[in-house]
C-alpha cells in the first residue's frame, strides 16, 4: 500500500495533518487497488478494497455502536458535530488538493464543494436540539399520546466519484446527528476525498469508535451493504441504472432507501430573455467540471429569435476556456474521469452528428480532455438529447411557441433541475412551475445546492428521497407512536 502525498508544486502546501492520516489508514483487507490521477494517469494512492467479510464486519459493528449514541446528550452530539465542522474548515485545502487530484476538479469546483460539505455538517449540528415530535391530542382521552422521531438505526451511504464530500456529508453529517450509525462507501476513485476524510474529520471530533464505518470497493461491496442484515436503509447517490439495481434489492429486503440519481436538466431561454446573460449561465451550467455534475444543463431549449446569438455565445465562451491539468495549472476545465466514460462522451456527440446535429465547436479531445461542445440543430431523437451525457457537451433545440418549449422541457423521463431564462419574472416563474422537475430556477443555472433546502428529483432522478433542511428528519429517523396510561385500561368481557 503506498501513498503518495501531493506534490509541494503550484504553491500547495507540504503533506501535513491528512497526509500523515492516510498513510496509516486501512479500512479494506482484499485485493490492492491503485487510483490513478485523471489529469496525468499518475498513480496516486493504493489501498486494499474490502471485502464481503469486511462489510459484514463493519456493519455489525456500526450496529453495536449505535443503541448507546442513540441515548447521547443531545448536546453531545452537536458537540461532536460543531468539533467536526471546525476540523473540516481547518483542513478544506488538504482536502481539496485530494479531491483535485482523485477527480480532475477546477479550483472553483473544488471550493463550491467544499463550501457546501461545511454547511452540510453545520447544518446538521443544528438538528439534535430540534424538537422530536409532538404531544397529540387523543380520542381516549385518559391517556397520553406522543408522536415521535427515532432513530432508523445503521444507514447505509453510498457515493459517487463527481462529487464525493458534500455528497456523502449530506448523509454522514444528519444520520449521525440524529442518532444512527453510517456505513460509507465511496466510488473506487475516491477513497481519500470520499472516505478517509470523513474518517479523519470524525475521529479527531471525537465521534465514538464504530459510528462511522468506511468500505472500499465497488459494485459488489455496493450491494453488500444494501443486503447486510445490519444495515436498515440505505441512502444511494448515483446513476439511474444503478439506482435501479439498488432499489429492487433494498425493496425485496423491506428496507428504506434514498435513491439520488441522474439528471438530463432543462434550460430554457424564453423570447424577452436577456440572452448575454443566458449564455452565460448556459455555459456554466453545461460546461463547469467538464459537464459531469448530475444537475447540469444537459437540454439548452432557445426560442428560435435568439437561438443565433446564444448559440454564437456558447461557441464564442467554449473556445475561450482554457483545459489542462487543474491541480499544477490556473485552466477552466480538467479531464474527464476515466476512458470509459470519455468514450461515453464522445459516442453520444458522434452518434447525434451522424443523425443530423451540427457541430458547432469541440468535439475533440486530446488524451481525457475534451474540448467544450455545442451541438446546434439537435432533434428529439437524438441521444444528445436523449441520454445524460456526464460531459462538456450543450445540445440546443430551437423552438416557436412557449408549449412547445414547455412540451420539451418536459420530454425527459428524468427531473432533477430546470431554469428558464425570461425578461418578465413574472412569465418566468409561471413557466418554471410547469416543468416537471425536483429543483427549478429563474434567470439562474441549474448547478444549485444549500444544506438547507430539500435537494432531490423526481421521475429518474430518484424515488422522491430528499437532503437537507427538514427533509433529513424524514431521511434518517422513523415514526414511534407512544400512549401512556396512569391507570390500566378494562375492557369489555369475557376480556
Ligand atoms: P454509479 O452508479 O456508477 O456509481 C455510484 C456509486 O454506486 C459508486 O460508489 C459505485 O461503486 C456504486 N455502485 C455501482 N453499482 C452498484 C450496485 N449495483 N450496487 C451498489 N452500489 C453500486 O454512478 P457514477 O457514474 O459514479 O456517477 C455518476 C452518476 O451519478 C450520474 O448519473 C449522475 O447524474 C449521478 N449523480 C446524481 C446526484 C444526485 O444528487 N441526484 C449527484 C451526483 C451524481
Amino acid at each position: 500500500m503506498v501513498a503518495t502525498a501531493p506534490e509541494t508544486t503550484a504553491g500547495k502546501a507540504e503533506a501535513g495533518w491528512f497526509d500523515r492520516f492516510l498513510d496509516d489508514w486501512n479500512p479494506g483487507s482484499g485485493e490492492p487497488k491503485e487510483v490513478r490521477e485523471p489529469a496525468t494517469g499518475q498513480p496516486l494512492l493504493t489501498r486494499r478494497l474490502s471485502t464481503l467479510e469486511d462489510v459484514a464486519r463493519a456493519a455489525a459493528a456500526a450496529a453495536a455502536a449505535q443503541p448507546a449514541w442513540a441515548e447521547t446528550n443531545y448536546l453531545e452530539r452537536v458537540r461532536i458535530l460543531r468539533r467536526a465542522a471546525d476540523i473540516y474548515e481547518a483542513h478544506r485545502d488538504e482536502f481539496g488538493t485530494w479531491t483535485q487530484r482523485e477527480t480532475g476538479a477546477v479550483f472553483n469546483k473544488m471550493h463550491h464543494e467544499s463550501n457546501f460539505a461545511y454547511q452540510e455538517i453545520l447544518n446538521a449540528a443544528t438538528l439534535p436540539s430540534q424538537p422530536l415530535g409532538s404531544l397529540m391530542p387523543s380520542a381516549q382521552q385518559e391517556r397520553m399520546s406522543i408522536v415521535r422521531r427515532v432513530p432508523i438505526g445503521v444507514i447505509g451511504a453510498i457515493t459517487p466519484w463527481n462529487s464525493p464530500s458534500v455528497l456523502g456529508m449530506r448523509v454522514v453529517a444528519p444520520a449521525l446527528a440524529l442518532g444512527n450509525a453510517v456505513v460509507l462507501k465511496p466510488d473506487p476513485q475516491t477513497p481519500a476525498c470520499g472516505g478517509a476524510m470523513f474518517a479523519a474529520v470524525f475521529r479527531d471530533a471525537g465521534l465514538p469508535e464504530g459510528l462511522l464505518q468506511i468500505v472500499l470497493g465497488g459494485a459488489e461491496v455496493g450491494e453488500a451493504i444494501v443486503t447486510d442484515p445490519n444495515v436498515r436503509a440505505v441512502s444511494f447517490t448515483g446513476s439511474t441504472a444503478a439506482g435501479r439495481r439498488v432499489g429492487t434489492l433494498a425493496g425485496g429486503l423491506l428496507k428504506k432507501v434514498s435513491l439520488e440519481l441522474g439528471g438530463n436538466n432543462a434550460f430554457v431561454v424564453l423570447d424577452d430573455a436577456d440572452v448575454d446573460a443566458a449564455a452565460s449561465a448556459g455555459a456554466y451550467s453545461a460546461f463547469q467540471f467538464q459537464g459531469q455534475v448530475c444537475f447540469a444543463a444537459g437540454r439548452h431549449i432557445v426560442h428560435r429569435s435568439v437561438a443565433k446569438d446564444y448559440i454564437d455565445a456558447l461557441v464564442e465562451k467554449a473556445a475561450r476556456l482554457r483545459l489542462g491539468d487543474p491541480y499544477r495549472e490556473e485552466v477552466d476545465l480538467g479531464p474527464i474521469v476515466n476512458e470509459k466514460q470519455l468514450a461515453r462522451v464522445d459516442g453520444i456527440v458522434r452518434r447525434s452528428v451522424d443523425g443530423g446535429a451540427r457541430l458547432a465547436v469541440g468535439g475533440t479531445h486530446e488524451g481525457l480532455f475534451y474540448r467544450p461542445t455545442v451541438l446546434a440543430d439537435v432533434t428529439t431523437g437524438l441521444p444528445a438529447w436523449t441520454d445524460e451525457i456526464f460531459g462538456p457537451v450543450a445540445p440546443v433545440v430551437v423552438f416557436d411557441t412557449d408549449e412547445e418549449a414547455l412540451r420539451l422541457a418536459n420530454d425527459s423521463e428524468y427531473g432533477l433541475a430546470g431554469a428558464v431564462y425570461s425578461g418578465s419574472t413574472s412569465r418566468g416563474l409561471a413557466f418554471a412551475q410547469q416543468i416537471r422537475s425536483g429543483m427549478v430556477h429563474v434567470n439562474d443555472q441549474t448547478v444549485n445546492d444549500e444544506a438547507i433546502i430539500p435537494f432531490g428529483g423526481m421521475g429518474a432522478s430518484g424515488n422522491g428521497g430528499r437532503f437537507g433542511g427538514a427533509a433529513n428528519w424524514d431521511e434518517f429517523t422513523q415514526w414511534q407512536w407512544v400512549t401512556v396510561r396512569d391507570t390500566p385500561k378494562s375492557f369489555p368481557k369475557p376480556y
